[in-house]
């Protein structure tokens, strides 16, 4: 549709119109420096920082009820800009005029009810949100979408030129960063750095392909993260990791559209997210908030965290139920089948800490982390796969975590829950072949469950001639063939 075939009490507002509002937060001290230009950490004591819009109260002088209608209607227009994260640019980020929105796709992920006999199993309805669905086939195109989107700003405004992005990766932000980058090749070139071998070979062949410069480092994801904050801290380049607080604007549209898909009620509801560096946790729970501040939603989520025993610092710090007395220790990392998630000193521990805070002063509770272990999160990925869904290895994660919250009473009978499927399947695959060839390495702590277990069954008959790659068969030896492994086949299917 177009803007002028929608009613007319919302046609002022249907198209979104840039204006100022947007201020870096500094969670340690509390400054508020400047948003134009790029800076990672407080430029006076070196802490994360948050991106604040001042522009809210303006937000809610209109009501909710007008902001739902616009929300709902703008996704009947045929707009590029609009149709990925930036639907929501009111609450992403309205300072980047739609002629600079870079749109590749991302967002608008589906929403699938869990099949029914997995539904019975976990005891509670529930639904994936598959986030693989997105154009790098993760989660990180909608945080990219948006800190990229204002690279893009910045460039057209005339206020940079060429800009060199780098980030460090467990190999999803760096598929992320290649893609939008090579989308602006020219202005922007794309350098991601890797921890050698701790990425999976179809996240490696990501940036690859899409031209950009790919660094190896030795040791793990927060080796590389050292790294890549030295070079920002010292060098004129742009970090596109999710301590760049644009990430997290464009990641808060996960939980826009959660409340959106369940028509603005998420009472009721419990939603499960993988923790690695903390960042999707925390734009999932900002994104909840500022629908409560302006009056989109009536009531928050639970909002759970899920981790895996092998990579756990954030479970480990809340352990304390007493905040006063919590502190925070990073751990040493063991290998994981969620490798996405294998991080042992988390970037937004801080923003965790502050959000989970603003949720408890809101709606009573906490941030939950629930612990589970690697052969709960693959057992699960393999069963929710078994049942129609394309979950990953850190889907299964969440679904794991869910299967120990209802355990442990967290999640109460009358609730729903929504599981954040991070990335695609394929991605993770070869843990799949692990499983299945029965080869994982001891330290993965997995042991194959038959009954999980697939792998194909190779009809050859014997004594009968069989076609070969350029050995094709014809007349009576291709009858024979056809006619013995139609009945191999047959016997194997157990048909009659
Ligand atoms: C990055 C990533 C995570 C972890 O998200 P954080 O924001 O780092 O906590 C989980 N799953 C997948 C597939 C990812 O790529
Ligand atoms: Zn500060």
């Amino acid at each position: 549709m177009r803007p002028e075939d929608l009613p007319e009490d919302v046609r002022p507002l249907i198209l979104p119109r840039p204006r100022p509002g947007l201020i870096y937060h500094c969670l340690g001290c509390g400054a508020r420096p400047d948003i134009d230009r790029l800076t990672y950490t407080c430029p006076r004591c070196g802490a994360v920082l948050l991106i604040e819009d001042q522009g809210l109260d303006e937000l809610k002088k209109i009501p909710g009820k007008t902001w739902r209608r616009i929300f709902d209607l703008r996704r009947t227009l045929n707009l590029p800009a609009l149709k990925g994260v930036f639907l929501f640019h009111e609450l992403v980020a309205p300072l980047i005029p739609l002629e600079d929105v870079v749109y590749l796709g991302e967002g608008q992920t589906p929403l699938v009810a869990a099949n029914k006999a997995l539904e019975a199993k976990v005891g509670r309805p529930f639904w994936f949100k598959n986030d693989g669905q997105n154009p790098s086939a993760s989660f990180k195109d909608r945080g990219m979408a948006s800190a990229v989107s204002f690279l893009n700003h910045l460039l057209n405004s005339g206020r940079m030129d060429k800009i060199l992005a780098l980030c460090a990766s467990t190999g999803d932000t760096s598929a992320a960063a290649a893609l939008y980058g090579s989308y602006l090749k020219g202005s922007l070139s794309t350098a991601v750095l890797l921890p050698q071998g701790k990425v999976t070979p179809q996240q490696l062949s990501q940036p690859l392909g899409a031209g950009a410069t790919v660094l190896e480092i030795p040791g793990v994801f927060d080796d590389c993260m050292k790294v890549v904050e030295r070079l920002a801290d010292t060098y004129p380049v742009a970090l596109l990791n999710s301590k760049n607080a644009w990430r997290v604007l464009g990641q808060q549209t996960y939980s826009y559209e959660i409340a959106q898909a369940f028509d603005w009620d998420v009472s009721g509801l419990a939603v499960f997210v993988p923790i690695g560096n903390a960042g999707n946790v925390t734009a999932v729970m900002s994104g909840f908030l500022k629908l409560l501040e302006v009056g989109l939603i009536r009531t928050l989520p639970r909002i759970f965290g899920v981790q895996s025993e092998h990579a756990d610092p954030v479970f480990r710090y809340y352990l304390e139920p007493e905040a006063a007395k919590r502190r925070f220790a990073p751990v040493v990392v063991r290998d994981s089948v969620a490798q996405a998630a294998m991080i042992g000193n988390p970037v937004s521990m801080p923003r965790v800490i502050s959000l989970s805070e603003r949720l408890r002063e809101a709606s009573g509770h906490e941030l939950t982390v629930i612990r589970v272990s690697e052969q709960e999160i693959i057992d699960s990925m393999l069963t929710a796969n078994r049942h129609g869904h394309v979950v990953c290895t850190q889907g299964g994660e969440s679904l794991a975590g869910l299967e120990t919250a209802v355990e442990e009473g967290l999640v109460g009978p009358d609730m729903g829950a929504v599981l954040d499927s991070t990335a695609h399947m394929l991605k993770f695959i070869d843990f799949q072949n692990m499983y299945y060839e029965n080869s994982f390495p001891a330290r993965f702590e997995i042991e194959p469950k038959p009954e999980l277990i697939n792998a194909p069954i190779l009809i050859k008959p014997p004594n009968t001639p069989c076609p070969a790659p350029g050995n094709p068969l014809s007349g009576a030896d291709l009858e024979a063939f056809v006619a013995a492994a139609a009945k191999l086949a047959a016997e194997k299917l157990g048909l009659e």
